[in-house]
């Protein structure tokens, strides 16, 4: 009964059972350093506007409500840090839902054709100062369905136009492109912008990365879009791919499963 064997087997439940212990400490490890880091990130981000904001109230407090030519100037500047401080705060509070796990996809039949014009409609006036032309393969008249949730779906395409729209430079041309592929459906954000250099491409969709951070801080942005964008389109079961190259500009695709009438 306590042959070789048996002992051996022994051994070998113990070893797995300490090796099992130890990698779900090494886990557990990793897990606190991200949450670590993760508060650390958050902190800085929030602190930035929140910084900001405090400055031009109390230069105003301080006297500055006083002098006529500046005080809108400070108002403004107040305002825009608030502002920003706020879609942080929503935007960091999608992403913890989904990290969480608790936020489940309303799937149903969409017109994404529309739903891209519209938002093209939400960002003529933007787009129009700088003199960027915002461009689709397809008429607005034309109906393409897709089976997505229609609000995450929205927010994955605003955020990828506003991206191309924002890293593009004056006299750009942003052009979305829906192509079929079998049962799917080959969603593009293309644009002829400032582009992403190689070694950045995979890390630009962890939170708060950025390419260029004086840059993209200067633009706006709360650095949290691709990481929700990813997400979503995870959860919607395909992939997010980016192709770009400095100076030339950027593509982001993804799929979405076509709607088939029964
Ligand atoms: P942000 O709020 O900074 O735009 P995102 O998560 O949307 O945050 O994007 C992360 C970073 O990826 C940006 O700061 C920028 O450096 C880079 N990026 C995203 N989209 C583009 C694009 N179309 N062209 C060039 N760079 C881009």
């Amino acid at each position: 009964k306590f042959g070789h064997s048996s002992i051996n087997q022994i051994h070998q439940e113990i070893y797995d059972y300490a090796h099992g212990k130890q990698s779900e400490i090494e886990e557990l490890k990793q897990l606190a350093k991200f949450r670590r880091q993760f508060l650390a990130d958050v902190s800085h981000e929030l602190k930035t506007p929140i910084f900001a904001a405090q400055g031009f109230v109390h230069t105003l407090l301080d006297g500055a409500i006083d002098d006529k030519k500046n005080r809108m100037k400070f108002l403004k500047r107040a305002a825009k840090n608030l502002d920003g401080l706020d879609m942080l705060v929503q935007d960091l509070l999608t992403v913890s839902h989904m990290e969480a796990g608790d936020i489940t996809m309303q799937k149903e039949p969409v017109d994404i054709c529309e739903m891209i014009y519209e938002i093209f409609d939400q960002m003529e006036d933007n787009a129009e100062k700088h003199n960027i032309t915002l461009k689709m393969n397809e008429p607005r008249y034309e109906e393409i369905k897709v089976i997505a949730d229609p609000q995450r779906i929205y927010q994955v395409l605003l955020n990828l136009i506003t991206n191309a729209v924002k890293y593009s430079d004056e006299g750009g041309r942003v052009e979305v492109s829906l192509n079929e592929a079998g049962s799917k459906l080959d969603i593009r954000v293309k644009d002829n912008g400032i582009g992403i250099p190689s070694e950045h491409l995979n890390r630009i969709f962890e939170r708060f990365y950025r390419v260029d951070k004086s840059r993209s801080k200067a633009i706006g942005g709360t650095g949290l879009g691709l990481s929700i964008v990813k997400h979503i389109v995870e959860a919607h079961k395909s992939e997010i791919k980016v192709v770009s190259s400095p100076g030339q500009g950027s593509t982001f695709s993804f799929r979405l499963d076509k709607y088939k009438p029964q």
